[in-house]
């Protein structure tokens, strides 16, 4: 799909496709999708009510356009309670269908900082009604993320403190190595159900301690060996 914005060709004008800067480098990162992995650490998976024990993982999506570089986190209409949630972000460089754990890794291009910014009212309302979670999770602006740093130059995070702080609090703290489901696994099995592509974003899951943001406060999270992210909320 080549973005071809001749007048001839398209009946209106399309967008941009989203992007990432990638550090070290003036080219950028283009975002095909992004899939995210629900309660991936077990103390999360406690607070919010479920059983820690390592049950399959499951996936939802947030769509590329809602990722917010470089800028404010406006808080979003429809909701009284909208939740950080840091997590590892992997950008793939490779796609593929039913890729072994084994090669997994040599699917990835690099890794960054993200928020899965949630409105937990929505959310909590879709999960009682057995209603999809899109309002509550795929809202504009609600993927914050970094820079990609290529594996090149980190190599493959898999253990290190991920924590968030607000106003200069930790909120949540956790390390990589608690993640119950590993980027190998999380990329083997997603391409199981999906035809994986360059280009796709996995967020991985959030460490414990999730809670509201109000405007006016300032989130700087960090995933050891990665970089950090800060994101004001307005
Ligand atoms: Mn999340």
């Amino acid at each position: 799909m080549s973005t071809n914005k001749s007048a001839d060709t398209y009946v209106i004008e399309p967008l941009d496709n989203p992007t990432l800067p990638v550090r070290g480098s003036d080219k950028l990162f283009p975002v095909h999708r992004i899939y995210c992995i629900g309660r991936n650490y077990a103390a999360h998976a406690v607070e919010m009510g479920h059983d820690p024990d390592k049950e399959p993982p499951f996936f939802f999506q947030k769509n590329p356009d809602n990722l917010l570089v470089g800028q404010d986190f406006p808080y979003p209409p429809e909701s009284t309670d909208v939740h950080y949630e840091l997590e590892m972000v992997v950008g793939l460089a490779k796609g593929g269908k039913s890729i072994p754990i084994e090669t997994a890794l040599d699917h990835v291009f690099g890794y960054g900082v993200g928020l899965d910014m949630t409105r937990r009212d929505l959310q909590n309302e879709a999960k009682k009604q057995g209603r999809p979670w899109e309002v509550g999770k795929a809202f504009e602006q609600s993927a914050p993320c970094s820079e990609l740093i290529p594996v090149s130059a980190i190599g493959h995070p898999d253990q290190g403190a991920v924590w968030l702080k607000v106003n200069g609090e930790v909120r949540q703290e956790g390390d990589l190595n608690q993640m119950l489901w590993k980027t190998a696994e999380q990329i083997s099995i997603l391409s199981r159900f999906f035809e994986l592509q360059p280009g796709d974003l996995i967020m991985t899951g959030t460490p414990s301690g999730v809670g509201p943001v109000k405007r006016g406060d300032k989130l700087e999270g960090h995933v050891a060996g990665v970089c950090n992210l800060k994101v004001n909320v307005i």
